[in-house]
């Protein structure tokens, strides 16, 4: 090999290394940037309504009581958020009754006691006397304060432009009936000592109506996935809300 063969022979071998290292690179740069999403840095409190005494609305066919499934929700959407990154902390975990305030209270002594970034989120579902209802909602106290956490959890800007189709929060849940995105309300002002008495930004998520028909026949299956939809919903929601503050 001559000397000018070494030396190409070497280039070769210099720009096989050369690109290889420029590939691992590349690649780096891609993974990180996959990731690029920040982990969830906020601090949410979850608050699965009514407890105890209190079942709140009911679907008799399915034998359903809301307080059940708001803390079967919560309980998917801690799992969710804290995977992220999120601090979790929920008002009950167990069922028992509290009042408005005493909620307000909890949310309060944990920001008190641990301060960061929060949010109180109150979980329900709604109820109407009539088995084809069915809609999402949120609604907020002060609107300083609760404005903005309950558009993202709805799944919209406060101001235009508005989003649609929905691609975050509640307004992202299918509708049951097989057509699209569940009917919506826009959200509204709602004075709640949950919302009124709470530091942070606080809402109440009217996720789904559990006397719909279909709803509590969806919300009965063994699989829970109308459960976890909605988690994952009310997840988008509040890390909407977090990446936008
Ligand atoms: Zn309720």
């Amino acid at each position: 090999m001559t000397y000018s063969g070494l030396f190409r022979a070497w280039a070769t071998v210099l720009a096989a290394i050369l690109a290889a290292i420029l590939l691992s690179t590349v690649a780096f740069t891609t993974g990180a940037g996959a990731q690029e999403q920040p982990p969830c840095s906020g601090k949410v409190v979850l608050d699965p309504g009514h407890g105890g005494d209190d079942s709140g609305a009911v679907n008799k066919t399915y034998d359903l009581q809301e307080k059940d499934q708001t803390l079967n929700v919560a309980n998917k959407l801690r799992d969710l958020l804290v995977a992220d990154g999120c601090t979790v902390y929920m008002t009950r975990i167990t069922d028992e009754p509290l009042t408005n305030t005493q909620r307000a209270n909890i949310a309060n002594s944990f920001q008190a006691n641990d301060p960061g970034d929060y949010v109180l989120v109150s979980i329900h579902m709604n109820g109407s006397t009539s088995p084809s209802a069915d809609y999402t909602t949120t609604l907020f106290g002060k609107w300083r304060k609760d404005k903005e956490l309950a558009y993202a959890v709805f799944g919209d800007n406060v101001n235009p432009p508005k989003i649609n189709p929905p691609t975050y929060g509640l307004r992202t849940l299918s509708a049951v009936d097989g057509t699209g995105t569940i009917s919506t309300r826009t959200p509204y002002s709602f004075a709640s000592g949950v919302l009124l008495k709470s530091n942070m930004p606080a809402i109440i998520a009217e996720t789904v109506f559990i006397t719909n028909v279909e709803e509590g026949r969806r919300l009965s299956e063994v699989t829970e996935a109308r459960q976890q939809e909605i988690a994952e919903a009310l997840r988008s929601g509040i890390e909407r809300h977090f990446a936008t503050h």
